[in-house]
């Protein structure tokens, strides 16, 4: 059959992308992708170049640990690499009741569901738990899978700024009056993407009490990093009874793929009946659940608490000779201002070896363009002190 040419140039969609595109370059924000030759760890090879890598969440070298490797390689050979379907329809395999088995053990909550990212787990539980009668109030700095979960249910929105919890007291104080009777949900990360600082957990959790509402709190950089055991910050503070909602995921320190949602054992039921992005997504691989696994059980084992002290001495080494001794997790950002700038010193550590990716709008507010370092127990201490004398004159650290 002959169709028709478009007639308008207009109307092609190559020139519609072409000119998005030429505004993205314009403002100097332009993104490509970057292929490795290597696998995930501390030395990389990309573009035929050898480069350190300061930019991975793999904050305990388990993405390239033979056991994880070993797990998957073994759960496929026994019962293959595909799910076939949804968990609901025949996809729920024993490798992913196992997982959820030793996630909840790990978190020491009731239960826990896992998802196949992240961002699914966000997109599928916030809306599930808020409707558009209802009001969910975020942290600023809140990761775009929480913002755009929290849009996607329809609910009344507020945003504090970032940490302030006397902002967050306001919104609540408005949010039971304007909305009496209503649900209210809290959101907020334990250690924050870009930034690395750490939520005021305790001070969040008796607002939150006080004012009957809700806590989801996402612990995607705290897991594996902080409390004892790599549990996170709400193990931490020992608040973990009085969080309702714990996000994690799996593929940041855990080194494998996938998130979970944890919480009372009617969390999980109601989730696996009205979170559509579990409902209406294929499980996950058995492989990648059996890994995930594998990392849960090496972080309880005292292989783990040898690579959280490892991490931990070069958190410790990083921050300090970087003047922020303070350092609460594994990312360790330094602030430029300029997008520009903050390229340009992007690209001049990566010709002295260097990978530590610059991070811009709209990953971070205009203006707040940064390198972001992120440190795991595998970089060796003179890996850091490479890293140390380039980044010093470039940023202008005496
Ligand atoms: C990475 C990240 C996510 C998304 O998790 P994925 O498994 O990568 O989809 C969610 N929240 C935060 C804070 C993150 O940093």
């Amino acid at each position: 059959m002959d169709l028709p040419e478009t007639s308008s140039p207009h109307r092609s969609l190559e020139h519609f992308l072409n000119q998005e595109l030429d505004g993205i370059k314009k403002a100097g924000l332009f993104r490509e992708l970057r292929v490795l030759d290597s696998p995930q760890s501390p030395h990389i090879a990309t573009g035929g170049r050898a480069l350190i890598n300061f930019s991975s969440n793999d904050y305990l070298g388990l993405a390239s640990h033979p056991a994880l490797a070993e797990a998957a390689r073994s759960e496929g050979a026994r019962g293959g690499f595909g799910s076939g379907s949804s968990r609901l329809v025949c996809g729920t395999l024993t490798a992913h009741e196992r997982l959820e088995a030793a996630l909840a053990e790990f978190k020491r909550m009731a239960s826990a569901l896992c998802f196949s990212s992240g961002y699914a787990a966000a997109m599928g539980t916030i809306p599930a738990l808020c409707t558009r009668e209802d009001v969910i109030i975020l942290d600023k700095l809140c990761h775009a899978c929480l913002v755009d979960a929290a849009r996607l249910s329809g609910a009344h929105l507020r945003v504090f700024p970032h940490n302030d919890m006397d902002k967050l007291e306001s919104h609540l104080l408005w949010a039971r009056s304007a909305h009496a009777g209503r649900r209210i949900l809290v959101v907020a990360e334990s250690v924050y993407s870009m930034d690395g600082d750490v939520a005021p957990l305790r001070e969040m959790v008796e607002l939150k009490n006080r004012h009957g509402a809700w806590l989801f709190l996402d612990e995607a950089h705290g897991v594996g990093v902080l409390g004892r055991g790599g549990r996170g910050l709400a193990e931490a503070t020992g608040l973990e009874g009085h969080i309702e909602i714990q996000m994690g995921t799996l593929g940041k320190a855990l080194g494998a793929h996938g998130a979970y949602i944890a919480g009372c054992e009617s969390l999980r039921e109601f989730l696996i009946n009205r979170a559509r992005s579990f409902i209406f997504s294929t499980a996950p691989p058995a492989p990648v659940a059996a890994a995930a696994a594998k990392a849960v059980e090496i972080l309880a084992a005292e292989e783990g608490q040898g690579l959280l002290c490892r991490l931990w001495n070069n958190i410790r080494h990083l921050g300090t000779s970087l003047n922020q001794p303070t350092a609460t997790s594994a990312i360790i950002p330094i602030i430029i201002g300029e997008e520009s700038a903050a390229m340009q010193a992007g690209r001049q550590l990566q010709g002295l070896g260097l990978l530590v990716p610059a991070i811009r709008y709209p990953t971070v507010a205009r203006g707040r363009a940064r390198l972001r370092v992120t440190v795991s127990a595998t970089h060796s201490s003179q890996d850091i002190e490479t890293l140390v004398q380039a980044i010093k004159p470039l940023v202008g650290i005496p």
